[in-house]
């Protein structure tokens, strides 16, 4: 007998469960197919931070994506008896006059003031900060793993979650979709990095990514802050951190190099000098599906109504994804139009789509 479902998701990092538990929350029906391999999700450092870069430039539409993303978080949190979410305040270091100066500028500009104490800090006696530090507000980190881990649970009792690999050959397209014994109104693919062996949205101007993060037990306990300097460090506990992560457009594959696991640990010590005898115990690398145009692909296939994606969150899913898994269910709903800056179409016409 043929499972009859809404949506068939084709993948279980942080795009999809949020998506698919999205669209149950809306009465939706979904099946889910995830291959198990490591995934970004399963790497991400999980960090939400407002104003980045070193112009300290605050991310458009914070004011609509920090409250959801809060918000899911905490529901979740609150469905699971779980916290997911930890909100900590960020010390970024001043690295030079110019990021002093871009400091002082943004401080008198009220749009920031929700975002950074306009006064300098002085730094904790274990930091390394001759220039002081910037105490930045709505900051945080999301435990994606945990979060993940607690979601495959979900579907797996509610019996929508298969693992195993999609085999694209196998998709018949008819006016619905069939995928061995399901059937479903639409597919929608979530498959990270992967998308880009994906036969219908190949075409999309992927430009991933590769990151390396480490996870540090110290030996003396850590200040209770996420520090920023170019990289960040995480305090998960009194002990234990990570930090990351490298950027590296270039080398795509998912294993963690010598010469990653180098640079991070360079500029760790260099802010802290007090953890060059903190333990390794973990190094982790991942594929951040990142964009040419820096923003998300979502919707539908130009010339399949039935196919569609939801993806390139690049490295800022947690921030991301709880807003856009709500706006796109609501459109899959036609309760909104999508909006055109994330439409996948905003490609159509710059490659010809696979027939
Ligand atoms: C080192 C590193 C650090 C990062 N740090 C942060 C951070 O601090 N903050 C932040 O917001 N973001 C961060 N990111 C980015 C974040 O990981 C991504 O934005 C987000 O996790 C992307 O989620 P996704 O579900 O789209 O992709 P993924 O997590 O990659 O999930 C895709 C899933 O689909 C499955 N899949 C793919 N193809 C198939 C197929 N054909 N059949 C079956 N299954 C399939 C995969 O196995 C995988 O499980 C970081 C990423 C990396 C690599």
């Amino acid at each position: 007998m043929a499972k009859q479902v809404d949506y068939l998701i084709i993948g279980q990092g942080l795009a999809g469960s949020l998506l698919g538990w999205e669209l149950m929350q809306a009465g939706c029906r979904i099946h889910l197919i995830d291959n198990q391999k490591e995934n970004a999700s399963q790497v991400a450092a999980g960090l939400i931070n407002p104003i980045t870069g070193m112009r300290l430039v605050k991310q458009a539409d914070i004011e609509t994506l920090l409250p959801c993303a809060q918000q899911t978080y905490h529901r979740l949190g609150q469905f699971f008896g779980q916290d997911f979410y930890i909100a900590k305040d960020m010390l970024r270091i001043v690295r030079n006059q110019k990021e002093l100066h871009t400091f002082q500028q943004r401080s008198q500009n009220k749009a920031y003031l929700d975002y950074l104490v306009p006064e300098l800090q002085i730094p904790p006696t274990s930091l390394h900060a001759p220039l002081g530090t910037i105490r930045q507000k709505k900051t945080g980190y999301l435990l994606t793993l945990k979060l993940l881990n607690c979601l495959k649970d979900f579907f797996q009792q509610k019996q929508c979650y298969q693992a195993s690999q999609f085999d694209y050959q196998a998709l018949q397209l008819n006016s619905g979709i069939r995928y061995q014994n399901i059937t479903a109104k639409k597919i929608i693919f979530c498959e990270g990095y992967q998308a880009i062996a994906n036969p219908w949205f190949k075409y999309l101007p992927f430009q991933l990514a590769k990151g390396e993060i480490l996870t540090l037990t110290a030996t003396s306990p850590l200040p209770d802050a996420i520090f920023n300097y170019g990289r960040w460090l995480i305090p998960l506990n009194r002990l234990q951190l990570r930090t990351g992560a490298t950027f590296e457009p270039h080398q795509l594959d998912a294993l963690p190099s010598t010469q990653g696991k180098q640079q991070l640990l360079e500029a760790l010590i260099h802010i802290m000098p007090s953890l060059n005898t903190a333990h390794l115990i973990k190094h982790q690398a991942g594929i951040r599906p990142t964009t040419l145009d820096k923003a998300p692909f979502i919707g539908l296939h130009p010339q399949y109504d039935n196919v569609a994606i939801f993806n390139g969150f690049g490295a800022k899913g947690s921030l991301q994804i709880p807003f856009y898994s709500r706006h796109f269910t609501q459109y899959l709903r036609k309760q909104s139009p999508l909006i055109a800056t994330v439409d996948c179409q905003r490609y159509a016409n710059s490659k010809a789509p696979p027939a």
